[in-house]
């Protein structure tokens, strides 16, 4: 009999974010990735979203250690939070690293973390765990595959990637260990990407989009360029450099993670920028437009970002002009399609001419489409298969890949957030469930709840009204007239019928109320709520917050 491992999802299965699993064995944990996932408009004023840590916040004493698979946000945006609370060592890459110090920089956690870099092919004891980092292509540089050689054999975590033959750095996914492990010890369980579980076939070299960005930065001598890329996306910045280099343009860079990201990769040589091809913003006036290229941030258009204030007339470092040329090198991420629409909009209004991903070849995706899946999973042969890193449907779609190429049916399971699974010498099965929930975090407010989420939908789809009353302490008897005010769902006019009416309405239920004694204050409160809740439905068929105010003296 041998021991029995556990993996207990925390995030990312059901949704692309806050990706974060927990390994365990012998009553030791290891986290595996600690990531944010970024709010859609259900969910206002969130800043972002983190996995619920109250798992590992209950067992703080027993983490030995935090994987990180690669610098992605989704990946490692949450570290600052769990690292508050969790005291464990940090592994991953350098770069990985380096990303993640930013996140403890900004919580003053960096001088307390203990941060392990490893190098690819590297293995690490992290507490009863043999820990292998295989080397894998994605769009940020040294991303892992990781091996857990446990009691119950290899755990193979593929973490987000691609087959690229022909990668940027020439670091290509390391099928060759992969199929090792697994004509030797064998592939226990399998868990892997699901991105792109649905698109068939292959997903292009990363290399392709800068054959593209060359030409187009061939055909528009003379004309100022400003590209928009995800600023861990080294690679594409790395290309970018090489087009920009190649017809004689000098380089600035717009926007605070760019100038971090590019001085990171760059001191870690994974860039290479000649100091001479560099420009600073404050100078970019004296550079003729066809000698400039401007790397830019807010390629998801988000609201405060370098391109959004560009699209609006209000960026500090330039105004878009006519001639220029704005190249969107990247992919909305869905929820954000709307915004970079109206970003689009607003730069192709300004004169700019806008490239994009359904203009040219601007842009390829960092995760693996069927083919790639299928090549993985005909090279692991693993013996169960746990499809993760994925909208549902796309760990459904990955499921029914992984029986096609020969797992049995009952050796894959199909998890969601918050499922735990258990390896026994008996097979793959559900063990149990621990809580999931969406932890929101708003700037000013810290952790929000969902009840305070609720609130705010109801505020902005339906709008507000408070009624206030006036009581007589001894007599219980009401003083002067209820006030009603309400915002959000009416015009003055309409205001003023319905809070007369309103009036009309709370008066009459406190008379009633009175007659038959004394009441509480609190059961008035909810006598108020209910009475003008109810005529407001009534009359506009809408369902406002109702504020009860009670006020005695
Ligand atoms: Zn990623
Ligand atoms: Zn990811």
């Amino acid at each position: 009999m041998s021991q029995a491992v556990r993996i207990a999802f925390l995030g990312g299965l059901g949704e692309i974010g806050r990706n974060c699993a927990v390994i365990e064995q012998s009553g030791r944990l290891v986290v595996l990735d600690c990531g944010v996932l970024f709010p859609n408009a259900e969910m206002p004023g969130v800043d972002l979203v983190l996995p619920d840590f109250s798992y590992l916040f209950d067992r703080r004493d027993d983490v030995d250690g935090i994987v990180l698979s690669h610098g992605h946000e989704d990946h490692v945006g949450a570290i600052a939070y769990l690292l508050r609370e969790v005291k464990a060592p940090v592994y991953g890459s350098p770069f990985t690293l380096g990303i993640a110090r930013n996140r403890l920089d900004e919580a003053n956690l960096t001088a307390e973390a203990e941060l392990v870099a490893v190098a690819d092919g590297e293995r690490r004891a992290i507490g009863p765990f043999d820990v292998e980092f295989i080397p894998v292509t994605h769009s940020v540089p040294y991303g892992f595959a990781t091996a857990f050689h446990t009691a119950q054999g290899v755990i193979l975590h593929s973490g987000d990637f691609k087959l690229d033959l022909t990668p940027v750095d020439g670091r290509r996914t390391d099928l060759a260990r992969i199929g090792h492990l697994a004509s030797t010890e064998g592939i226990r369980l399998l868990l892997s990407d699901s991105t792109n579980a649905e698109e068939p076939g292959h997903t292009g070299s990363e290399s392709s989009v800068g054959e593209s960005l060359l030409r187009i930065f061939e055909t528009r001598a003379g004309r100022r360029i400003i590209v928009a890329c995800f600023a861990s996306h080294v690679h594409r910045i790395q290309q970018l450099a090489v087009a920009a280099l190649a017809t004689k343009r000098r380089i600035a860079l717009l926007g605070r993670s760019m100038i971090k990201n590019v001085g990171l990769a760059r001191e870690l040589g994974l860039l290479s920028i000649p100091d001479t091809a560099l420009v600073d913003l404050e100078e970019i006036g004296k550079v003729p437009p066809g000698e400039l290229c401007i790397l830019s941030t807010g390629s998801q258009g988000e609201p405060m970002s370098a391109l959004s204030l560009m699209a609006s007339g209000e960026s500090r470092w330039l105004t878009i002009e006519d001639g220029d040329v704005v190249v969107l090198s990247s992919h909305a991420i869905p929820g954000n399609e709307w915004a970079v629409a109206k970003v689009m909009d607003g730069l192709a209004r300004r004169g700019a001419e806008v490239i994009h991903a359904a203009t040219d070849h601007v842009h390829e995706s960092g995760h693996a489409r069927q083919g790639e899946l299928a090549t993985l999973l005909s090279v692991a042969r693993p013996r169960s298969f746990v499809p993760v890193h994925g909208e549902y449907r796309h760990l459904l779609r990955h499921s029914r890949l992984a029986i096609e190429m020969g797992v049995p049916p009952n050796d894959v399971l199909v998890c969601e957030d918050g499922d735990v699974v258990a390896l026994t010498d008996e097979g793959i099965d559900f063990d149990g469930e621990v809580s999931s929930s969406y932890v929101f975090i708003d700037g000013i407010a810290g952790d929000v709840g969902m009840g305070v989420l609720r609130e705010r939908r109801v505020l902005a789809e339906e709008g507000i009204v408070v009624a206030a009353v006036t009581l007589d302490r001894k007599s219980g008897v009401l003083v002067g007239q209820p006030v009603v005010v309400s915002r959000g769902f009416l015009d003055d006019e309409g205001h003023e019928e319905l809070a007369a009416a309103a009036r009309a309405a709370v008066v009459k239920a406190l008379e009633v109320a009175a007659a038959e004694g004394h009441p509480e204050p609190d059961a008035i409160r909810r006598l108020v709520r209910r009475t003008v809740g109810k005529m407001v439905n009534e009359r506009t068929r809408r369902r406002p917050m109702i504020v009860p105010v009670v006020v005695e003296r």
